[in-house]
C-alpha cells in the first residue's frame, strides 16, 4: 500500500500532462512503514531536466539519477520509496519495457496521460520472482 496527499496526485498530473505526447517520470520520497506500507511525502520530477532524450528512455531512471534521488531523500530524512511515470494515451498498465526495468522494493505509480488532461492513476509492485508486477492500493493522505 502507498499513501499520498491530494496535492502529490496533483504534482504527478501535472506533470504527465505537461510532457504528453511523451512520457514524463519522477521519484517518490517518503517513508517505508509497517507491513511494506509507504507513505510519499515529495516528489520529485526528473524527466523535465532531460531534453532530447529518445521518448522511450525517458522512463528510464538510470543509476546516477538514482543516487542523486537517494541523496536528495536523505537529506530530507526520507528515502526513494517508488517511480512514477505516466503512460501517453495507454493504460496505466505496466509494459514489458516496465517489468524489465524495475527495481525491487519501490512503488511503480502509472498515470495515463491525454491531450485532455489525466486519467487513471494506479500503483504497481514487482514481484518477488520478477515475473509481473502486482497492483497496490492507494490510499488518501490527508
Ligand atoms: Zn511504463
Amino acid at each position: 500500500m502507498i499513501a499520498l496527499t491530494d496535492a502529490h496526485r496533483d504534482a504527478i498530473n501535472r506533470h504527465a500532462v505537461a510532457d504528453h505526447p511523451e512520457e514524463c517520470c519522477g521519484l517518490l520520497l517518503g517513508t517505508f512503514g509497517d507491513e511494506g506500507r509507504k507513505v510519499v511525502r515529495d516528489v520529485l520530477p526528473i524527466s523535465n531536466a532531460r531534453e532530447g532524450e529518445a521518448r522511450h528512455n525517458r522512463f528510464l531512471i538510470g543509476p546516477m539519477e538514482m543516487l542523486r534521488g537517494e541523496r536528495e531523500a536523505r537529506a530530507r530524512g526520507l528515502d526513494v520509496v517508488g517511480i512514477y511515470h505516466s503512460h501517453p494515451d495507454c493504460p496505466a498498465v505496466p509494459s514489458q519495457f516496465d517489468l524489465d526495468h524495475a527495481w525491487p522494493a519501490y512503488s511503480y505509480i502509472i498515470v495515463t496521460a491525454t491531450a485532455a488532461g489525466a486519467g487513471q492513476m494506479l500503483s504497481w509492485e514487482l514481484r518477488d520472482d520478477r515475473s509481473g508486477f502486482d497492483a497496490e492500493v492507494v490510499d488518501a493522505l490527508d
